[in-house]
């Protein structure tokens, strides 16, 4: 089974039977992605209704996102594509209005964790056959927190931010989610080396909240190590647990472990709300409208979304319906096959319908 069983319905909008979700495109092939999840979704007869939400490179003044963040907080869950931040300014020595409108959705809507399913798939050239890694990463604070100006012409001046509430926050639900998936060890990932306060504080809070979770194993690793652990025996890692830039890169190397940013899932959760996206937050910019982006990782992320509605049997169908056509050789170029994408989504579709019809 690829599912993670974080979070749980917290505040889902249901009207009729019907699940309402906040769908964000996105930019680069978040849009054609997205068609393939609601061509999927409409195929497996999932009650679920999208409320599209125009947010992206194009459309992204402060009024379309409190649009996008109003929809998402009567919905309480969102799917999203990759939403592109230097669209129209591309230097970097002026820093007025260009930050992430990832990073403002995930802070606006205090969702905490970023929580990436590293899991080997059968079928998929990759150079390890059994790794199987949690990522829980820090989703508000640290690197992202997006304060950095120029002292004098030169000089720049970036800060980090890491709170012991944060971090407490983070810890506790990696320990929760140890006992609720039943994993065993929570590893904690830092640079508490060198960076002595703002790491040094995270690994405190790790500990500190790791004794009162016995049944769970707990070990930490400098971040420099852990890069090249995980390259050599990434077996030895199950749930780790890491502030927010260093969570974006080690998610990253975990991805590639197991087949890249075409199969990997993600979620971010919070204590309200929960939004979907494909685990690496790509926008593929450079492969958009050429037919060829692999959807398995936004349909593997839709699956998630629907195990976090309560819909576990359409959730495991799903899942099936897209390990089982990667395991048969129906593959996008990213992972050496020769199948564009609609060839991979309907041969879905196919499976779907055959599961339906028994
Ligand atoms: P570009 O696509 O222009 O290279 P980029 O350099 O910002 O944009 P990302 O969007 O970060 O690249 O994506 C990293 C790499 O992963 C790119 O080579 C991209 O084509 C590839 N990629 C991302 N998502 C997918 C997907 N769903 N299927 C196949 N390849 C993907």
């Amino acid at each position: 089974d690829q599912g993670v069983e974080a979070g749980g319905i917290l505040n889902a909008a249901k009207y009729g039977g019907r699940h309402h979700v906040s769908l964000i495109p996105g930019d680069g092939i978040g849009p054609e992605l997205m068609d393939s999840v609601k061509t999927i979704v409409n195929v497996a007869g999932s009650p679920i209704d999208f409320e599209e939400i125009p947010l992206s490179a194009e459309r992204g003044t402060d009024e379309d996102m409190r649009r996008a963040i109003l929809s998402i907080k009567r919905n309480g869950v969102g799917l999203k594509g990759n939403l592109e931040t230097f669209e129209a300014n591309t230097d970097y020595t002026v820093m007025g209005g260009m930050t992430s409108k990832n990073v403002q959705l995930r802070t606006k809507l205090d969702l905490f964790a970023y929580v990436q399913r590293c899991k080997s798939i059968e079928g998929v050239p990759s150079r390890y056959s059994d790794i199987d890694i949690l990522v829980i990463r820090e989703n508000t604070e640290g690197e992202y927190s997006q304060l950095e100006h120029f002292n004098v012409p030169g000089v720049v001046e970036s800060f980090k931010i890491i709170t012991e509430a944060k971090s407490r926050q983070i810890a506790k639900f990696a320990f929760d989610t140890a006992i609720k998936t039943r994993r065993h060890r929570v590893t904690a990932v830092h640079k508490a080396n060198i960076m002595k306060l703002s790491d040094g504080l995270f690994l405190d809070v790790c500990r500190d909240v790791a004794r009162d979770y016995p049944s769970i194993e707990f070990n930490d690793v400098i971040v420099d190590n852990c890069c090249m652990q995980l390259v050599a025996r990434p077996q030895q890692f199950d749930i780790m647990v890491l502030p927010n830039l260093y969570g974006n890169i080690i998610g990253n190397i975990a991805a590639g472990l197991v087949g890249g940013p075409g199969v990997a899932a993600g979620m971010n959760i919070g204590r309200k709300y929960a939004v979907f996206e494909a685990g690496t937050r790509n926008s593929g910019r450079s492969i958009r409208g050429k037919n060829i982006a692999n959807p398995s990782a936004l349909l593997l992320t839709t699956a998630d979304m629907l195990e976090y509605l309560g819909d576990a049997e359409d959730a495991k169908k799903l899942r099936n319906a897209v390990l089982t056509v990667l395991r048969s050789g129906i593959r996008t170029p990213d992972l050496g096959g020769s199948s564009n994408t609609k060839e991979v989504v309907d041969a879905v579709v196919q499976y779907l319908l055959q599961v339906r019809g028994h």
